[in-house]
């Protein structure tokens, strides 16, 4: 049987909230099967739990934050993609602020957090949402044209497509593809960091948010060039980037999902739009698990994706 997967010991992480500025500990704690992943805002008189699902996304500008009642948890996004890169099932994730810890604007320190914690193999089947026909979201036309894509496929893989107009950007790949039979997570897209503008840094903290951020937690350019001096990690990072994000929003689903994703200019709003607009139509999807690894999807099977 392809086995549900946790964490073998608690393990924890201290930083700053990219938007908040706010200082914040996490504790990521094994859980039982079929638990799911669970954010727990532990700061608060009575702690909240928020377990992540398509629904509990309650807001999606700038970042994926997700919420019950008042309680929230901001820019879930990063943590949740290393969390879907490592095919992590059950989680307890103690918050003690609003949002999660920017660290260094990737997946890279959440993937190595979570590898040495280990990963635990639990008696329980790996429960998939396999995609059986075409869903699209689409939205705007011309340059305003955006859309996003899962269609059926025995495994999970992403393409993204950017069109940014920016001197910086243009002579980078503006197209990834990314299959979890194929590549490795950890290597070829956890590095990826989050991107911005000088000019909208302005704005953004004119609305309270980016007050966390800075060169050492995000690809910064101003109207030509990349300011961070050490340059780019890959040389398609902002792609990767995009990618990274889809997988994150992606697994708030909560199960891992057997298809292909494609996307041309998405993001945060659009990716739970589209996993709305399956859980809409419950004739499009299934719930799978695999009797015999041999079964499984490449990618999912053991031998564990190592650091
Ligand atoms: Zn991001």
């Amino acid at each position: 049987m392809l086995q549900q997967r946790t964490l073998k010991t608690l393990t924890r992480a201290v930083g700053v909230g990219l938007h908040s500025g706010q200082r914040v500990e996490l504790t990521l704690r094994p859980a039982q099967p079929d638990t799911g992943i669970v954010f727990r805002r532990v700061d608060l008189p009575e702690p909240v739990d928020i377990p992540i699902s398509a629904q509990a996304v309650v807001d999606t500008r700038m970042a994926s934050t997700i919420g019950v009642g008042s309680a929230k948890v901001h820019t879930v996004e990063h943590l949740m993609s290393a969390c879907a890169g490592l095919g992590l099932d059950n989680l307890y994730i103690d918050i003690t602020a609003e949002e999660v810890p920017i660290l260094d604007g990737s997946s890279a320190s959440f993937v190595f957090l979570l590898q040495s914690a280990g990963v635990a193999l639990q008696n329980a089947p790996k429960r998939f949402v396999r995609v059986k026909r075409p869903i699209e979201v689409r939205q705007g036309e011309g340059a305003q044209l955006k859309w996003a894509r899962l269609e059926p496929y025995h495994g999970f893989k992403l393409r993204f497509d950017i069109d940014f107009a920016h001197p910086a950007v243009d002579s980078t790949g503006q197209s990834v593809e990314f299959d979890m039979g194929r590549d490795n997570y950890s290597r070829d897209i956890a590095r990826a960091r989050t991107f911005g503008f000088t000019r909208d840094v302005e704005m953004l903290r004119a609305n309270g948010l980016a007050l966390g951020g800075g060169l050492d937690n995000a690809i910064v350019m101003d109207d030509y060039k990349v300011l961070n001096p050490e340059g780019l990690r890959y040389d398609d990072e902002f792609a990767k980037h995009k990618i990274l994000d889809a997988m994150g929003d992606l697994y708030l689903l909560g199960k891992p999902l057997l298809a292909a994703y494609s996307a041309f200019r998405s993001g945060h709003a659009m990716n739970n739009d589209l996993l709305r607009a399956l859980l809409a139509q419950p004739d499009a999807w299934e719930e799978v698990s695999f009797a015999h690894e041999r079964q499984a999807p490449a990618g999912f099977a053991q031998p564990l994706q190592v650091w």
